[in-house]
């Protein structure tokens, strides 16, 4: 054994051991517990940062743990491998997607092998190959077959910058979610997933994900956003023709006083023709059409509009109101219509201000008297229906229900239900991806390519300029066919799919990740799914998340998994973050191209001006506060990397870099190190670590209490909570009693059985943070069998219940007596319990004490006077 800890000659030896072994090979066994953990995988971007660090770190931690717990253990890695930046880098340097995609997948592979983790490796899937994508364009055929993809003219959101439509989840506060680019609409026709069919179901099932984040399920909850309302028609006056307004609010349509349209509403033209209206309502169309959705639909806009100069009929009141055209209203939700009801509803509200629009109360608050001509702001509380004919006098919630029925007992209601979720547009203009498995054909139009076709593979003859539609166009190879139903000629889709195709069940896929006659071997996945631990950015709390729900839920309607759900647990790490540097002239700054020093005070290395120290942010590159991993490992090992990342905060905790917690890391492996290797000879020859039997001295059985809490509070730590931080926090303070005793000690009592139980407990509780150091300080104790196959130790409740200490108390330095206190009892009980020790109190005789001396969990000497 080296004098020194070596992190590298230590972790190249044991990846090379566990390599060699296949120590983390998993293969199905039913007749052991399976425990499936995954993290998110990676975009192959060409090197791993921080967040991978931490995210796959506390994977690990999960894996090793459940191993040793006698799980058999999936712990797989990939590839999200189609996307924007490898076409980014063909267009700006010339290098192929493909062959840029696999130059970073190796690399970066090279990285998370040097961090240990227990990958196994022998399932490894990058979603661009095509014996991975072809069972998206197998899934995609399946969905069509079924109705779930279907193609339509929509508007859809267009970014200028990455010339290329974005879903809704991608614009985000009306920019593009990539670039920041403002996002414009553009008709295309589109091929759709058409997940609102399982709205309800994907609802529903968020009930049962109990060990998913409390704020993971609000957003999915919102992002479906359900609404239960009605459907009542207003018929337009002085011409035939209803227009159907959809409103959660039925129980206001008293208050009703205008109606409000979607620009893109089919009406909305028309109403105008002929009218003093008509070239300012065509402007208005015209000025909003461009407008993404998202843009117009923010609460914080600004509310615009302009009368159609038509009118329609309030069912409810027979009073004729305006229709007017709005910016806020959504064609994509609901009717395209509302009923604007200004006294209970703010953005109405706002409305009705802005074009003078009449305002009335329809419910009553109970608390006060509302006023049409002193409110302030909508009223949107519960109350008394009030000014609402028949209805008045009633709840409101109830006047809802008696609304509806009332309408649809009229027959020009009903109730309806709607939800703000969309079906999701799939067709990217791009390279980069899976290609759509569909043939068009004058004679026979639209024909799925076949399955024994597949897979339809990329061409090679693409050229990469940045502009224009598809990619796929300019290829000669790909796009003229024929078609597979009367083989005439015949053309392919050039568009490819959205990558989160790819990742919507790439979980399915490590199952059986070399299957070949299907997406994934169905005893398999039954087997290993669903994934027991998720774990990944909250980023991902809607797209991805919720898209994988919905082809787990879709796959088992095709008969191909039993499971509705893909994910039992989730948790959703916090970000790696730290402090910025900036100067006002030139920006962001890097830490290491600073001139001066903290002292005299930090300057701009390009003017000179003193350097404002910015925010604690996270990690990017824009920032200057990233680093390297790779930089990490190198200086201090990997072992350091993943206890530092451990050790700093909770997983879902937001952690902030420090410098200092690296080196108290690496301070803390070097100690333990020296540890082992100072007194390693008492322990590798001596019997095996036994119980501490009851001869044993105090302080033996102190140490062995000490050790069982410490198995008890990492076991729970880990298992209950994942608080990795403060389970390493109790190793360290075992860690500290044991190097404590050994000084304190003698050779031989530190050669007892329970020392050593206490030392190669220790070890094993480090395992799954630290898989290395912990794995080589092992086998330099004399153990033959890996660390990683032990299985995790269990504690004795009658080792942690032991819990007396027997104190020995002096008066005036002599010993006087002994008493028995509970190991945790405070030095005040300890010094009372002392006083009123009959042998103390003979020999004190009465005199007053001075002072108490206190040598914790041993000894209080009782000084009096004279
Ligand atoms: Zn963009
Ligand atoms: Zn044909
Ligand atoms: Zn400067």
């Amino acid at each position: 054994m080296e004098e020194r800890y070596q992190p590298r000659t230590v972790e190249e030896k044991w990846q090379s051991r566990w390599a060699q072994d296949r120590s983390f090979r998993a293969v199905e066994d039913p007749g052991k517990p399976k425990y499936y953990v995954l993290e998110m995988f990676p975009y192959p971007s060409g090197r791993i940062h921080m967040g991978h660090v931490r995210n796959y770190s506390i994977g690990d931690v999960v894996a090793r743990y459940k191993r040793m717990r006698g799980f058999n253990v999936l712990h797989p890695m990939g590839w999200d491998a189609f996307g924007l930046p490898a076409e980014n880098a063909a267009i700006e340097r010339g290098i192929h997607p493909e062959a840029w995609t696999q130059e970073n997948i190796l690399y970066m592979k090279t990285q998370l092998k040097s961090m240990g983790l227990s990958y196994d490796w022998e399932r490894e899937i990058a979603t661009c190959e095509p014996e991975y994508y072809r069972w998206n364009q197998w899934i995609f055929l399946q969905f069509f077959k079924r109705g779930l993809a279907y193609k339509k003219s929509s508007s859809v959101n267009w970014c200028p910058s990455c010339e290329t439509v974005l879903a809704n989840e991608q614009v985000i506060d009306g920019a593009c979610w990539r670039c920041d680019a403002a996002v414009t609409q553009k008709e295309l026709e589109q091929w759709f997933f058409r997940i609102t069919e399982y709205a309800e179901e994907l609802l529903r099932g968020l009930e049962a994900l109990r060990g998913w984040p409390e704020k993971v399920l609000t957003m999915q909850r919102n992002w479906i956003g359900k609404s239960i309302g009605a459907e009542i028609d207003f018929p337009l006056v002085g011409r035939s023709g209803t227009l159907t307004i959809f409103t959660t609010r039925q129980d206001t349509i008293y208050g009703a006083t205008f109606v409000s349209l979607a620009v893109e509403h089919p009406l909305a033209p028309e109403l105008a023709q002929g009218t003093a209206q008509a070239a300012q309502v065509a402007a208005f169309i015209e000025r909003f059409r461009n407008v993404s959705q998202a843009k117009r639909g923010a609460e914080e806009g600004e509310k615009e509009g302009v009368f159609t100069g038509a009118f329609c009929r309030n069912p409810f009141t027979q009073e004729n109101i305006p229709i007017y055209l709005a910016n806020f209203v959504l064609m994509e939700y609901g009717t395209g219509a509302v009923m604007a009801v200004p006294a209970h509803d703010q953005r109405d509200f706002e409305f009705a201000k802005k074009y003078r629009l009449p305002l009335r109360i329809v419910i009553q608050a109970r608390d006060r008297q509302l006023r049409a001509d002193t409110l302030t702001e909508a009223y949107v509380d519960d109350g008394v229906m009030t000014d609402s004919g028949e209805f008045s006098g009633l709840e409101n919630g109830e006047g809802k229900e008696k609304i509806a029925a009332y309408a649809e007992s009229q027959g020009w209601g009903k109730r309806a239900i709607r939800y703000r979720l969309r079906d999701w547009g799939v067709s990217r203009q791009r390279y980069w991806g899976t290609p759509i498995p569909i043939i068009y054909c004058d004679r026979c139009g639209t024909v799925p390519v076949p399955e024994n076709q597949l897979p339809v593979v990329l061409p090679r003859d693409v050229p990469f300029t940045g502009k224009g539609g598809s990619p796929l166009l300019e290829s000669k190879l790909f796009g003229a066919t024929s078609c597979p139903e009367c083989s005439g000629p015949a053309r392919r889709e050039t568009d490819t799919m959205d990558t989160f195709v790819d990742s919507s069940w790439y979980f399915l896929r490590y199952a059986s990740a070399r299957y070949a006659d299907g997406p994934f071997d169905h005893e398999k996945a039954g087997y290993w799914m669903p994934v027991d631990q998720y774990i990944g950015g909250v980023e991902h709390a809607v797209l991805h998340l919720l898209y994988a729900r919905f082809f787990t839920k879709a796959l088992r309607d095709l008969g191909l998994s039993r499971i509705d759900e893909p994910f039992t647990n989730l948790l959703t790490q916090g970000m790696v973050s730290k402090e910025t540097y900036r100067c006002s002239e030139h920006n962001w700054l890097f830490p290491g191209e600073l001139v001066g020093s903290e002292k005299q005070g930090w300057l701009c290395p390009h003017c000179r001006r003193p350097v404002i120290k910015g925010r604690v942010e996270k990690m990017s590159k824009s920032k200057k506060n990233i680093v390297d991993p790779e930089d990490l490992v190198d200086l201090y090992g990997a072992d350091t990397a993943r206890l530092f990342t451990l050790f700093a905060a909770p997983p879902e905790k937001d952690l902030e870099w420090s410098d200092q917690g690296v080196e108290g890391a690496y301070r803390f492996l070097n100690r333990l190190w020296r540890l082992i290797f100072r007194h390693r000879a008492l322990w590798s020859g001596s019997a095996s670590a036994a119980a501490g039997s009851a001869d044993a001295s105090p302080e033996i059985r102190a140490l062995r209490r000490m050790t069982h809490r410490t198995i008890k509070k990492v076991s729970e730590d880990i298992e209950n909570r994942f608080h990795f931080n403060t389970a390493i926090a109790a190793i360290m303070e075992l860690f500290n009693e044991i190097s404590r005793w050994l000084q304190a000690q003698n050779e031989a009592s530190a050669q007892a059985a329970a020392v050593k139980e206490s030392v190669e407990v220790m070890i094993v509780l480090l395992a799954p943070f630290v898989p290395h150091v912990a794995s080589e300080l092992w086998e330099q104790l004399g153990h033959r069998e890996r660390l990683d196959q032990v299985p995790w130790p269990p504690y004795s409740e009658e080792a942690i219940e032991e819990e007396k200490l027997l104190i020995v108390v002096q008066v005036n330095g002599k010993m006087r007596g002994r008493i028995s206190v509970p190991a945790d009892a405070s030095q005040e009980r300890i010094e009372a319990e002392a006083l009123a020790d009959p042998h103390v109190v003979a020999f004190l005789d009465g005199k007053r004490v001075q002072r108490m001396i206190y040598v914790p969990r041993r000894l209080l000497n009782i000084v009096v006077q004279g």
